[in-house]
């Protein structure tokens, strides 16, 4: 990505930089008064003066201003504090500008992650995606504002250049030689800049990365008492960042260091060249070295500024890429038909799919139909395709071949966002958030009545648990929802599903990971609601599937066998080997 394209982005950068033309001329100027000023304390006259402080005299009394020693004092004081107040404007400008910049590229981040296609959101790694947040997106802001001022410290560095040759063409001369040296010389500095900031970049990123798995599987590594080779390797990704950081600060500071000393010779050779060879008057040459004395630090914060643009420029590409994949992924929710309410139920018609990056079919040729409240079972061993058969259903997948219906009408055809609107989905991994029980259960339903809320919970089988909670409903659950049990968080789930009185309760593996007693109370509440709501449940322990109107066992992506509990046993094939297997 090039230098300009970078610039262009924060927003307002042209007139930022008309701001900073306007604060240099204006202070110029002020500066150039100097000569007159020290001509009017040392010979008490400016007569003597020569092109072009002629000029100013001339203008000056034209315009009836007086040339004497306490005008120019006031006008010099007018124009730089005035400068001054141009430079904080411009300043205010470009920060404002950068933190809306860093502002809009986390809104796209966030916005095209959350409309695209669950195909690409789930390969994205959630360390990654709060690096992106946090980490690049600054950094981006700080590159775009970099170039910015880059450019600002080079039309400063310009203007005082137009100045001091006005001074004197020669030194001017010398200058602009001199500080052609200065940029050769701090070249390989740059250089190994760039390189340092990548690495910089690649190092915060890695410990991100890692930082988030660690922390997801903490308690396997306590557990497991394997913290010590945890943090060892934290440790390495801790060790990276700070060598990475660190040599790219030392970088910048070595930078800073010679962009500071080298100017000394230059002002020992000016007043040397000025006072030996051009014979220049002192008040010539002290407003020269006035006017070098404020360009230096512009050529340094310029030096500056262009190593941060350096280290900070990857970070532009990194949060640019994973918007465009976003947007290149970007879900289409179809528009179509919209659904109020379902009637007749869902059938899948000769589906297969197969993930992009996986090996082989995942379902093969899967012809199902789920009627209007009818509770129907999914069963197989892991890996069968149980949990992808879920995603087609929710649309968020889309079959390779086949369709599925709702109500006779392609999801395809459908507005997806209203199919889901109706869909209550219950996980093994239930969230819990570190909020009251109430925002819990009404997080997908935020206009949920008080009396709705208590009518669910009582479905749920999940009013000794409120009753339980010290300030009930308004209990905080704390983070993961600490004070409730596996079973409980799985009612939790429920009962959230059910708030918006789902048309079709999707029922992902819920109750694999609960003992006998929180088992049997979901199961309870299971069937408390069967041929109420339709129902979708994936289960890995038989019991809870027993209600089910039809149960169908799968098996490598396709259905080997359907019916009722009963009928399957007798059958004796494929689920009566599962469920030897569960009861044995
Ligand atoms: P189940 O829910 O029955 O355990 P899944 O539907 O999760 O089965 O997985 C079915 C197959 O698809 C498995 O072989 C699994 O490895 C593969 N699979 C699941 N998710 C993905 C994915 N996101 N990318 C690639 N392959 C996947």
């Amino acid at each position: 990505m090039g230098f300009f394209s970078i610039f262009n982005r924060l927003p307002g950068a042209w007139g930022t930089l008309a701001l900073i033309v306007l604060s240099g001329m204006v202070e110029g100027f002020g500066l150039v008064l100097f000569v007159p000023l020290l001509e009017l304390m040392t010979a008490g006259s400016a007569e003597n003066l020569q092109w072009p402080f002629t000029i100013i005299i001339d203008a000056f009394e034209m315009v009836g201003l007086p040339v004497t020693l306490n005008f120019m004092l006031i006008a010099i004081a007018v124009l730089i504090v005035g400068s001054l107040g141009l430079g904080y404007a411009q300043r205010h400008l470009a920060f404002r500008a950068k933190h809306k910049l860093i502002r809009r590229i986390r809104q796209d981040i966030v916005d095209t992650l959350f409309h695209s296609t669950w195909s690409h959101f789930s390969r994205q790694s959630h360390g990654e995606v709060i690096n992106q947040l946090i980490q690049e997106c600054h950094q981006a802001g700080n590159a775009s504002l970099c170039a910015v001022l880059c450019v600002a410290s080079i039309i400063q560095v310009t203007i005082y250049l137009l100045f001091s040759s006005m001074l004197s063409w020669e030194l001017m001369t010398i200058t602009l030689l001199f500080t052609g040296f200065v940029v050769l010389a701090v070249r390989p500095l740059q250089r190994r800049a760039r390189v340092l900031g990548e690495a910089n970049t690649r190092a915060n990123r890695d410990m991100g990365f890692f930082g988030v798995d660690f922390l997801r599987g903490a308690k396997l590594v306590k557990v497991t008492a394997n913290e010590g080779r945890v943090l060892d390797r934290i440790a390495g990704h801790i060790r990276a960042v700070f060598h990475a950081s660190f040599h790219a600060e030392l970088n910048g500071i070595q930078i800073y260091f010679l962009v500071q000393a080298l100017p000394v010779l230059l002002i020992a050779g000016i007043i040397a060249v000025a006072h030996g060879v051009l014979g220049m008057t002192s008040s010539l040459t002290l407003v020269f070295l006035l006017i070098l004395a404020r360009l230096a630090p512009r050529v340094a914060q310029f030096q500056q500024q262009y190593q941060g643009y350096i280290v900070t420029r990857p970070a532009m590409r990194v949060v640019d890429e994973a918007i465009a994949a976003g947007r290149a992924n970007e879900e289409d929710l179809g528009g179509g038909k919209r659904l109020a309410r379902l009637t007749v139920g869902i059938a899948l018609e000769n589906v297969s799919y197969h993930y992009a990056d996986g090996e082989g079919t995942v379902l093969d040729d899967v012809s199902l139909t789920i009627g209007r409240n009818q509770m129907i079972a999914v069963v197989g061993s892991s890996g069968a395709g149980k949990s992808t058969l879920i995603d087609l259903i929710t649309g968020l997948r889309l079959p390779d071949s086949g369709r599925i219906t709702v109500d006779g009408v392609d999801l395809r055809q459908m507005d997806l966002r209203s199919w889901r609107r109706q869909i209550g989905y219950v996980t093994q991994d239930v969230i819990v958030f570190n909020d009251t029980m109430r925002n819990n259960l009404v997080f997908t339903h935020r206009d949920s009545t008080e009396e709705h809320i208590g009518r669910v919970v009582d479905i749920a089988h999940l009013r000794d648990v409120v009753d339980g909670l010290p300030q009930g409903l308004d209990t905080v659950l704390g983070e993961g929802g600490v004070r409730l049990s596996g079973g409980q968080k799985q009612r939790l789930a429920l009962a959230r599903a059910l708030m918006g009185d789902p048309q079709l309760l999707l029922l992902d593996e819920a109750t694999s990971a609960l003992d006998t007693e929180s088992e049997r109370k979901i199961q309870e509440a299971i069937e408390s609601i069967a041929h109420k709501f339709t129902i979708v449940i994936v289960a890995h322990r038989l019991s809870t599937v027993r209600k089910a109107d039809r149960i169908c066992v799968m098996e490598r992506g396709r259905i080997v066998e359907r019916g009722s509990y009963d009928e399957l046993l007798a059958r004796n094939g494929r689920f009566a080997e599962l469920h030897e297997h569960q009861f044995a």
